[in-house]
């Protein structure tokens, strides 16, 4: 079969399934299946591929029509330009949380120590410690089946970090300059609304935040203070409609300077303080 004419198939059979971006999922599993570029459909379009591609384009695409988000079929997800491992058991590293990353990296100096907590993919911590000198990174995540993805993150990017199971605080023992976290934020009852990608394919664990989406602020920031350096910062990712509360929380708990940062949808995105000196 021809390259165009297995896209083409493609696009169908995901369109079919109702797959919202069904042309561009196709054209991505081919160029992972075959190894070739966005320029290869324009310009090789009528090029054979062997059977054995074409088996296993079919069988990928019978999986993302099963709403298997596209990165656990593949494997990885890009983040801050760099290739992270991708399973079940760790939320899909978003654009969104590039955000806090890069944030964070405004105020990062070389040789601080920093905790991630609910580290999952291990994803900001370890774009942290590439684009940085001599850090000291910890991620803490209550999945151990998580930390395996992280730590193998650490492994295939090089990097050395040093990861903690546990709820939150129970096992983390030292201070830290900086303390980033993505936490679970969406609301309890949010979930089964969700595309069927993220409610039925990442872990429920890294996406619900309990009743109000809040709970793991405020477990979070009851002890933050007790685990940052004076001065020290504490960088959240939020829900676009959490700022105030989570501003509220953040104050409340004698944090200073607390800021909001917005995505490039311009929506709050990031909320960082600083523990009083
Ligand atoms: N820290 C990871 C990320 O941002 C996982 C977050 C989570 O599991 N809620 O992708």
């Amino acid at each position: 079969m021809e390259y165009r004419e297995l896209y083409e198939w493609g696009v169908c059979r995901l369109r079919e399934a109702g797959i919202e971006e069904a042309s561009l999922d196709a054209r991505l599993l081919l160029e992972e299946v075959c190894g070739t570029d966005r320029n290869y459909l324009l310009v090789h379009g009528e090029e054979t591929v062997s059977g054995e591609k074409k088996d296993s384009y079919a069988d990928m695409i019978s999986r993302r029509g099963l709403h298997i988000p596209l990165q656990q079929i593949v494997g990885y997800q890009e983040f801050m330009g760099l290739k992270f491992a991708v399973t079940p058991d760790v939320l899909i590293p978003r654009q969104d949380t590039e955000i806090l990353v890069e944030e964070a990296m405004r105020f990062l100096h070389d040789g601080m120590r920093i905790l991630d907590m609910c580290t999952g993919s291990g994803c900001i911590l370890l774009s942290l410690l590439k684009y940085s000198n001599d850090c000291v990174g910890t991620g803490c995540d209550i999945s151990e089946k998580a930390l395996q993805t992280a730590r193998q993150n650490a492994a295939s990017l090089n990097i050395e970090a040093s990861f903690v199971q546990g709820d939150l605080f129970e096992n983390i023992h030292d201070r830290y300059d900086f303390i980033v976290s993505n936490p679970p934020y969406i609301p309890t009852d949010v979930i089964p609304g969700l595309m069927e990608e993220v409610k039925d394919h990442e872990p429920v664990e890294a996406l619900d935040g309990g009743e109000d989406g809040l709970a793991f602020y405020r477990r979070i920031l009851d002890c933050a203070g007790e685990y940052l350096y004076p001065g020290g910062m504490l960088f959240f990712e939020i829900g676009c409609e959490q700022a105030g509360d989570v501003v509220r929380l953040m104050e409340k708990a004698g944090f200073e300077e607390v800021t909001v940062c917005r995505d490039f949808a311009g929506l709050d995105r990031v909320v960082y303080a600083r523990r009083c000196g």
